[in-house]
């Protein structure tokens, strides 16, 4: 049994009020937090003490990533999403080894440790390696197991022996502190509805999370959508496949219509404003979503098309937009946009048990440095989280734990040899790229 108390300047609860307290306690209790407020309300402790000067906030939630991509930060550049994918991604992605998928995420859960995003939704091929790298780091993660079919993937085998995978995966993980495995087919596009219904009734039937791009760009679906005279959201309704965990990403091109149909069926949404803005491919309408009550998280999406994994930068992308796209400037208040990225986006997994400073969550956050100039001035409790939103951002994380275990110290991620990953993953990238 451990526990320790740790003081702050301040917390941030990472709930949807945006609760501030200034002078506060956080206990944690065997990786759990067992209570958390402002001092002066603190119960009796006999517990070790650690004080930090600055503000402690929930471990950020990336709730749509493909991290191993790491490998392919920056290549494709300046390609719309199509020809991205099967001109630089599929070909490159078809060499890939599963020592490349480890490497690779190895780097990318120091990079999020680093940024204070204590738990990711991983999309990836070969997801033993990803669930292996995830454990190494002592991270936390929501790992898919993959369907596609893509040209040069034949090796990775039919659209049902991936199915039956993915179930054998999660069997075999079980009941994982850190790691959970879903089902992530690519999309309505890329996998034929029979199968898709099929991971649905799956997933329902295993409680696992099913995962999914949508309305990425405009006309990705057109085919499909002309022979069903139907938008994919209504496809995909019409075909038994909503209901149950379900978590779709992007959801840029969706009518009234379409977010009607996720309010129905309580499809959660993981937004991805600065993938969807670098890729030319739209902005998704977070504030439509917000209204109908869809519950949404937000995602960095891949490496190779943000190009970096720092959730900071997408919490300040999504409130611009929304007002921009609103042309009012409380279109999104800052509060919101933090709590996309905590409480949010937890739900948007729907996991009660990461996203908030919570008695009975687990204990996964990160010590914001505030004596910095991004936080000054401070006149008030609310300053403090329009600075997080507005001045702040990753480079003011010093320290990240999991489950109560420092994994940052300082800046420096202590369980992933950071200068030999880098160099690893170098030497495969570059491999990669040769034909
Ligand atoms: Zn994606």
């Amino acid at each position: 049994m451990t526990r320790r108390r740790y003081r702050a300047g301040a917390v941030v609860l990472g709930d949807r009020a945006g609760t501030v307290h200034r002078d506060a306690v956080l206990d944690v209790h065997d990786g759990r937090i067992a209570w958390v407020g402002p001092a002066a309300a603190a119960p009796p402790s006999q517990a070790p003490e650690t004080t930090l000067p600055g503000l402690l906030s929930p471990g950020l939630v990336n709730a749509h990533c493909h991290s191993p991509m790491t490998l392919f930060r920056g290549v494709g550049e300046g390609l719309p999403l199509d020809r991205w994918l099967s001109e630089v991604m599929w070909p490159r992605e078809a060499r890939l080894t599963p020592e490349d998928v480890r490497a690779a995420m190895r780097l990318a859960s120091a990079e999020m440790l680093r940024h204070g995003i204590t738990t990711s939704v991983e999309m990836y091929m070969y997801a033993d390696a990803v669930v292996d790298a995830v454990h190494a780091s002592g991270a936390r993660a929501v790992v898919m197991s993959p369907l596609l079919a893509a040209p040069g993937w034949e090796h990775l085998g039919s659209l049902d022996e991936q199915l039956d995978r993915a179930v054998r995966h999660a069997d075999s993980v079980g009941a994982d502190p850190y790691v959970e495995i879903g089902i992530g087919p690519h999309a309505a596009y890329t996998v034929p509805l029979p199968v898709l219904r099929r991971a649905a009734d799956l997933t329902r039937e295993h409680g696992m999370l099913l995962h999914i791009h949508v309305a990425e760009t405009r006309d990705e679906a057109a085919d499909l959508e002309r022979e069903h005279g139907a938008s994919v959201p209504r496809i995909l309704a019409d075909h038994g496949i909503l209901g149950g965990r379900l978590l779709a990403a992007h959801c840029v091109w969706m009518s009234d219509a379409d977010l009607d149909v996720w309010a129905e069926y309580a499809v959660s949404v993981a937004h991805c404003p600065q993938s969807n803005a670098k890729l030319a491919s739209g902005v998704a309408p977070l504030t439509g979503m917000l209204e109908r009550g869809i519950t949404v998280g937000l995602g960095t999406d891949g490496p190779a098309s943000n190009n970096n994994l720092d959730l900071w930068e997408e919490i300040r992308l999504a409130a611009q937009l929304a007002r921009l796209r609103a042309l009012d400037a409380n279109a999104l208040s800052a509060a919101d946009a933090f709590w996309l990225a905590t409480g949010g986006s937890a739900a948007a997994l729907d996991r009660d048990d990461i996203g908030m400073l919570e008695p009975g969550r687990w204990a996964d956050f990160c010590h914001i440095d505030t004596d910095d100039i991004a936080f000054i001035p401070v006149e008030s409790d609310a300053d403090l989280l329009t600075h997080l939103v507005w001045s702040a951002g990753s480079q003011h994380v010093r320290d990240t734990w999991v489950a109560g275990r420092q994994v940052v110290a300082d800046g420096v991620c202590l369980t992933v040899d950071e200068a030999a990953t880098r160099a690893d993953v170098r030497q495969r990238a570059s491999r990669l790229a040769r034909a």
